[in-house]
């Protein structure tokens, strides 16, 4: 999200780009006209651009036309260019119309090639298929290289509810855009485990003599303290310090530690889990684990106290580590020793990679040449649905919908999620897909 769009507030905005007379406005009236659709003007309009509130089905955005940049008499791909890029930086979700019975013209060709950056998603709509009978046109629009195209004809009103229900698909829930706002600021993490696993000597090891650290109060809970630390520099910050250097030892698993650690991790991108290797993984370990996941936080295992393991033992006590924790796929593990400092040079890397993986975005073209790549490789089966559109909708974690044309069975929707984390290196993250139907 750009620093533009983190300060908006109020409903998600869609934009309505596409070269002269593909039928814009036309469309625009369109969503606006029907009976659902409840339109009035959006305060903010100017000259250059209409924009309108459209509600549909409980969900609402703002629909802006950009055929206004097209007004000004300059080189054809300078305003193509600035209306795509307009679109990608002021939108939520970009709706790129093309003129189905005429074809990918050039100029629809430099606006896709545009578009297939933008890391918001990205529908085609081929507008102009008046009937059935020409949904043949639709093939060509393939090649723009965006998803599968929506069959639309804006005059008659065919395929607008269609349209209407994927954009609101792909929008931003309202909680999302909260936390998109919170993605200017810099990488949180947080140290969590039971009592005496080695949370506060690790945290010792890897930021204590850094003279670079600021230890500020986070204002949630009173003796809540987080420590900000400079790498490469780069300021990255550890929640609840406080929380890691109580004495633990008379604590216990008692509720409130739970409680406090459940806040670090909520208020984290990623969460450090430290286990006592010479124990393994216990109940409680896997509780902390399983929490991580479900708040959608990036989770990366350490397996501390490593050097208490006889060596005898390693390989089989990793494997089963590895087993015992992986609440979703590809959770990393490291082996350390925070007594001795063996391991702990690797952790900061994989923390960071693990923050990337978290907060990535991922454009609607790339998801959509991995959905196909995967689905050429390995077919759905016979009976079942393929998927013919997807787009990330959210980061913090990654969350992607996918449009398929029947049921997706679960073990084909793990092998898609599979793609998707070899495709885009998401590694240590929980991933959100929701599957949808498409009707025809
Ligand atoms: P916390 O309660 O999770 O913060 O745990 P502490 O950092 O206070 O560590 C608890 C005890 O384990 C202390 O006596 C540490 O010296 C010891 N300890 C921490 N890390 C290691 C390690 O990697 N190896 C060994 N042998 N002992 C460790």
């Amino acid at each position: 999200m750009t620093a533009d769009a983190a300060v908006r507030s109020g409903p998600p905005r869609v934009a309505i780009v596409g070269r002269q007379n593909v039928g814009k406005s036309t469309l625009l009236n369109r969503l606006l006209g029907r009976r659902e659709a409840i339109a009035h003007a959006a305060p903010g309009v100017t000259r250059d651009r209409l924009e309108r509130e459209v509600s549909w089905r409980g969900r609402r955005f703002v629909a802006i036309d950009t055929g206004g940049y097209m007004g000004r008499p300059t080189g054809i791909d300078e305003l193509v260019t600035k209306q795509a890029d307009r679109a990608m930086e002021q939108a939520d979700a970009v709706v790129l119309v093309v003129d189905a019975a005429v074809g990918v013209q050039e100029e629809d060709a430099m606006l896709a090639k545009r578009l297939r950056r933008a890391t918001v998603p990205v529908v085609v709509v081929a507008n102009k298929v008046d009937a059935p009978a020409q949904d043949p046109l639709v093939g060509d629009l393939f090649r723009l290289g965006l998803g599968e195209p929506l069959p639309v004809s804006a005059l008659h009103g065919r395929g607008s509810g269609e349209l209407l229900d994927r954009i609101v698909s792909l929008l931003p829930e309202p909680e999302d855009r909260a936390a998109a706002e919170e993605d200017t600021t810099e990488p949180v993490f947080s140290i969590v485990g039971r009592p005496n696993v080695g949370k506060s000597s690790l945290f010792n090891r890897l930021v204590g003599a850094d003279r670079s650290v600021v230890y500020e109060e986070a204002g949630t809970t009173r003796d809540s303290v987080d420590a900000v630390v400079d790498w490469d520099g780069k300021p990255v910050r550890f929640v609840d310090t406080a929380g890691l250097r109580r004495p633990s030892k008379e604590e216990g698993v008692s509720y409130y530690g739970f409680l406090r650690t459940v806040q670090a991790i909520d208020r984290s991108h990623v969460a450090a889990l430290l286990v006592a290797a010479n124990e393994g993984v216990t109940t409680e370990d896997r509780r902390i684990a399983a929490r991580v996941e479900e708040a959608g936080r990036g989770l990366v295992v350490i397996a501390n106290k490593w050097d208490l393991v006889p060596s005898e033992d390693r390989t089989d006590r990793f494997k089963l580590i590895r087993e015992r924790v992986s609440v979703f796929p590809a959770v990393p593990v490291l082996r350390a020793s925070a007594l001795t400092g063996m391991g702990v040079g690797k952790v900061p890397g994989v923390l960071l990679a693990t923050q990337e993986a978290w907060s990535k975005r991922v454009s609607t073209s790339e998801v959509n040449r991995a959905m196909e790549q995967a689905q050429n490789a390995t077919p759905p089966p016979r009976q079942t649905g393929r998927i013919r559109y997807a787009a990330q909708v959210g980061t913090g974690p990654p969350r992607f919908v996918l449009f398929s044309s029947g049921p997706i069975p679960t073990a084909y929707a793990r092998f898609i999620e599979h793609r998707l984390r070899e495709a885009f290196d998401l590694t240590g993250v929980p991933i959100r897909l929701t599957f949808r139907r498409r009707r025809r």
